[in-house]
């Protein structure tokens, strides 16, 4: 068994517009770090174009404290790449993502790591017990939106679960040869395999501020994890498709019979008609648009452009 003496631990910490809790999150950090056993360890925030005094206040703290260190992004590229980012540039042997809000409690890290150590595994994820303060509009679609994904992925994804995780040295190594751009951190960790165990935690309130997660920036979220983990909705449209042409076929010999033997009346269809015109006139837009969204993401994959620019580098 690995012994914790030995552990280098990094830390990842995406921050954007934190000034109201960066200070208290690096000081729970801080305390959390020094109260147990370990090899050395590095706190790297990741200041994702934070238009507020996060910086200049990361910056104050770095300068006393050399474990910590900056990652400051040219503009805001959202949480994953931030976190990717983290992951990248992370020296630890195992490395521990957290969010900046304290949602997730610093105090967890001992018993992850000993998990880690004890169970041997690889992954050990943050299976949220209870969730405190969170709106019930955000609770129920995070409920449905688990669900869906569930359904629709071909990698089964632990329902109550954010980033908050310890991931160790094999995970940090494939993590970083994925190619995709647009990353959906917890399916991909969940769909590179290893041992994951889960440890329970309650995730509280946010500390201060308030969700830098608008309902745009979730909609973009789902539609990543979805289109990006499962072809269902590409097959869901053929089906759908299949199933009207049927439709359709059946129609007209219905019509075509009703001509020849006259058995329906079927001049007054105008209502019928307009229906099926919408009807399959939807269907087409629809899957027209599934084809567009998996086409978007393939241009947006084949431009290769980074995930995100660094502007300034500190302490590192
Ligand atoms: N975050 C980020 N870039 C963004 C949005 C969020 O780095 O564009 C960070 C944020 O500072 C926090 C974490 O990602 O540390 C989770 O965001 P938030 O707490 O606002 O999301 P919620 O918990 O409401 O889902
Ligand atoms: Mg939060």
């Amino acid at each position: 068994m690995q012994e914790a003496q030995n552990l280098f631990i990094s830390i990842i910490i995406p921050c954007f517009n934190e000034e109201q809790v960066i200070s208290h999150t690096y000081e729970r950090v801080d305390k959390t770090m020094k109260s147990f056993k370990h090899g050395g360890y590095e706190l790297i925030f990741i200041n994702d174009g934070s238009r507020d005094k996060t910086l200049e206040i990361l910056r104050g703290i770095s300068q006393k404290d050399s474990h910590v260190k900056i990652l400051s992004f040219s503009r805001n590229f959202g949480h994953q790449p931030a976190v990717t980012a983290g992951i990248n540039i992370c020296l630890g042997d195992i490395a521990i993502i957290i969010d900046a809000d304290l949602q997730d409690p610093p105090e967890l890290f001992p018993e992850m790591v000993k998990i880690y150590l004890e169970q041997n595994a690889n992954v050990v994820y943050g299976l949220r017990k209870e969730r405190k303060g969170e709106t019930f509009f955000k609770r129920v679609s995070a409920k449905y939106f688990y669900k869906t994904i569930n359904f629709l992925s071909d990698t089964p994804l632990p329902v109550d679960t954010g980033d908050f995780r310890l991931i160790d040295k094999h995970v940090i190594e494939a993590f970083r040869s994925l190619p995709e751009k647009n990353k959906y951190i917890r399916g991909l960790i969940s769909w590179i395999g290893f041992k994951q165990v889960p440890v329970m935690y309650v995730r509280e309130e946010r500390f201060a501020g308030e969700t830098k997660y608008p309902l745009s920036k979730m909609i973009k979220f789902a539609s990543t994890s979805l289109l990006y983990f499962s072809k269902k909705p590409l097959k869901l449209a053929l089906t759908i498709g299949l199933i009207s042409i049927v439709i359709g076929i059946g129609l007209a010999i219905w019509v075509l019979t009703g001509l020849i033997y006259r058995t329906n009346s079927i001049v007054p269809g105008w209502a019928s008609t307009i229906i099926a015109l919408i009807f399959f006139g939807g269907i087409q837009l629809l899957t027209i648009g599934v084809l567009g969204e998996y086409l978007g993401n393939m241009f947006e994959e084949i431009k290769n452009r980074p995930e995100y620019i660094i502007h300034e580098k500190i302490n590192f």
